[in-house]
């Protein structure tokens, strides 16, 4: 089963929490696909066993076979061809690599080269399997890495996927094939604004849902009340914790570090997996 942990924002708690709850799965694989900013590895600091190039497929136009007939330009459904002054130019960042150019042009002018956008690092820490996306530096997209990120997990049970933060394309990508989604939220009007964002999607994507409202500190919840108001189930509130916060800020793991958080994050951990197999349970035909 693969659980997805998001969030509409940054810093609401999304990795401390996926970090705990991989950490706590019998064979549990913790998939970092914030490919942006991935800081998983940082906590679970693992003894890097795999490290592979993630490629994508742009077009490499050869201009003395280009007659001009501007074919691909206007098969080009991303505009990242251009056909100006007897010169066929590509915008690689907008480039979605779908090939199509290669394959349509009648002169045989378009060949496609490989060009490495990032990498996927793939180790273990006690046990727990970690597998971190890093996209390069000034790349438009690390979708191409969550794909493969996705293909090396198909096969892997008890996975927890933190995804990016926000709702763009790199956060679908990251929850398609999760069973379930747990949102992370904070208490405030402009968290409550972020969860109805990754909520949005979540049902779009027909998944399964649970939040867990991060760090409350008074009775005034906005984002609990919008839960209530719209059905969500709450799996936890979890209080403005300093003791955490430390813990998390020195790049420890709060259940290897402590009983009370090995306990706390365990029930969350319970009532996701009981909603995961109720589901899978009434999806056998008797
Ligand atoms: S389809 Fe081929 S020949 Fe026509 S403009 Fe494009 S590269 Fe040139
Ligand atoms: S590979 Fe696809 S997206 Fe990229 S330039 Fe060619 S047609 Fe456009």
């Amino acid at each position: 089963m693969k659980i997805a942990v998001l969030s509409g924002k940054g810093g609401a708690g999304k990795t401390m929490i996926a970090v705990n709850l991989s950490e706590l799965m019998t064979d549990g694989v913790y998939v970092d696909c914030d490919v942006e900013e991935p800081n998983g590895h940082l906590f679970f600091k693992p003894k890097v066993t795999e490290v592979k190039e993630v490629n994508v497929k742009l077009p490499k136009v050869n201009q003395e076979l280009c007659n001009g007939c501007r074919k691909c330009v206007e098969f080009c459904k991303f505009n990242a061809l251009a056909y100006i002054k007897n010169t066929l130019l590509v915008f690689d960042e907008v480039c979605h690599s779908c090939g199509g150019c290669s394959i349509i042009c009648p002169e045989n002018a378009i060949k496609e080269e490989d060009k490495a956008i990032g990498s996927i690092q793939s180790g273990y820490s006690e046990g727990t399997k970690v597998i971190s996306g890093f996209m390069n530096i000034g790349e438009s997209s690390g979708v191409p890495i969550i794909e493969e990120l996705n293909h090396m997990i198909s096969s892997e049970e008890n996975v927890i996927i933190d995804c990016p933060p926000g709702s763009a394309c790199v956060v679908m990508e990251s929850i398609k094939e999760a069973d379930y989604c747990i949102l992370v939220a904070e208490p405030t009007i402009f968290g409550t604004h972020n969860l109805a964002m990754v909520h949005e999607l979540a049902v779009k994507f027909n998944k399964k849902i649970g939040v867990i409202i991060n760090k409350t500190f008074s009775e005034n919840n906005p984002a609990k009340e919008y839960c209530i108001k719209n059905n969500l189930p709450i799996l936890s509130v979890l209080p403005y914790d300093s003791e955490l916060g430390l813990i998390n800020s020195n790049g420890l793991i709060a259940v290897r570090e402590q009983e009370n958080y090995k306990k706390f994050f365990a029930l969350i951990l319970e009532d996701v997996l009981e909603e995961v197999r109720n589901e899978t349970t009434s999806n056998i035909k008797r």
